[in-house]
């Protein structure tokens, strides 16, 4: 999953390290290894890696973690559109909005 990622500052977000309880399931559920858990506390360690799927709010149990007004807007669409563009050598992506 290295090498499927979204535009680098573009993904919204947020995450509350004090709500926090030390679960572990932003790092299992994340495809991006966006999280990972140290001292019992989650940090972010990729945030770039974020396309915002929304996994981790959905299973946070803690609601520490915030992605963007929609939960998750997708944009797995640009990750997935720039590989077959990239396979195909054409144009690269278009993110969900465009
Ligand atoms: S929104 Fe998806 S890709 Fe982004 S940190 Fe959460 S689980 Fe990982
Ligand atoms: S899922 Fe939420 S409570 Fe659990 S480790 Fe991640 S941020 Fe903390």
């Amino acid at each position: 999953m290295k090498n499927f990622r979204y535009i680098d500052g573009a993904a919204i977000l947020k995450f509350n390290q004090e709500a926090c309880i030390g679960c572990g399931m932003c790092a299992t559920v994340c495809p991006h290894r966006v999280f990972t858990l140290r001292h019992k506390k989650a940090e972010i360690v990729d945030a770039n890696g974020c396309m915002e799927c929304g996994a981790c709010a959905r299973n946070c149990p803690a609601a520490a973690i915030y992605v963007n007004p929609d939960n998750g807007c997708g944009c797995a669409a640009y990750i997935i559109n720039s590989w077959i563009a990239r396979v195909r050598k054409g144009a690269p992506g278009q993110c969900c909005g465009g």
